[in-house]
């Protein structure tokens, strides 16, 4: 190698790294339109595309909350549902919408009666309303206010087989099964609600 050689091969290099970095930036940019591409599509998919889709962005939920109504079972002589609760919360800017367009006002994804009666809330493969900064674990409310009696036997049970049932559905263990007042400022599901027993049955195989 001449030493007139070595600059051109220097610059030749010089060039080829600049090209490289003018690609790399091109190549960055695509990244970047295909990225925001996706996160609105995503978006958009979690909020009213089709549910098996939504489910599968959201991924599997990481737990399961445990709540009360703290309302009576029976109010006027009508007892509390699923469809109760849907309206009252209406307004409270929870609701969210499906593939179909129905609305979902109910933060909860199931709703257990007093008389073990389960109803379903709003999908599980759809975000919760009911625990502050843990709405991506599926939310159970057993109606009631368990801040001074018991929930009946029927109704405990039926919670614990539903519990049971999603817990093997989403590989959850019952460390993964919370009351609401483990995780936020409440005494929901209410004092005297029987959690030591609730969680052996969770780990019992019946
Ligand atoms: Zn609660």
């Amino acid at each position: 190698m001449t030493e007139r050689e070595v600059p051109q091969v220097q610059h030749s290099r010089r060039q080829g790294g600049a090209q490289a970095q003018a690609r790399s930036a091109r190549g960055g940019g695509a990244l970047l339109v295909a990225a925001v591409l996706l996160m609105v599509t995503g978006a958009l998919v979690y909020r009213g595309g089709p549910e098996w889709l939504a489910a599968w962005l959201r991924g599997k939920p990481p737990g399961i909350v445990i709540h009360h109504s703290a309302t009576p079972a029976v109010v006027r002589g009508q007892p509390v549902t699923a469809a109760v609760l849907d309206q009252a919360h209406a307004g409270r800017g929870w609701g969210r919408r499906d593939s179909s367009g129905r609305v979902y006002h109910i933060g909860y994804h199931y709703v257990v009666l007093a008389d073990g009666t389960v109803q379903a809330g709003r999908p599980e493969g759809m975000r919760g309303a009911h625990c502050d900064g843990h709405n991506d674990m599926l939310g159970i409310c057993l109606v009631g206010d368990f801040t001074a009696e018991r929930p009946p036997a029927a109704q405990l049970r039926a919670a614990e087989d539903l519990t049971r049932r999603l817990m093997a559905k989403y590989h959850l263990s019952p460390s993964q099964v919370h009351r609401h007042c483990d995780l936020d400022s409440t005494e929901c599901p209410g004092k005297k609600f029987p959690w030591q027993r609730f969680r052996e049955a969770l780990m019992s195989d019946r």
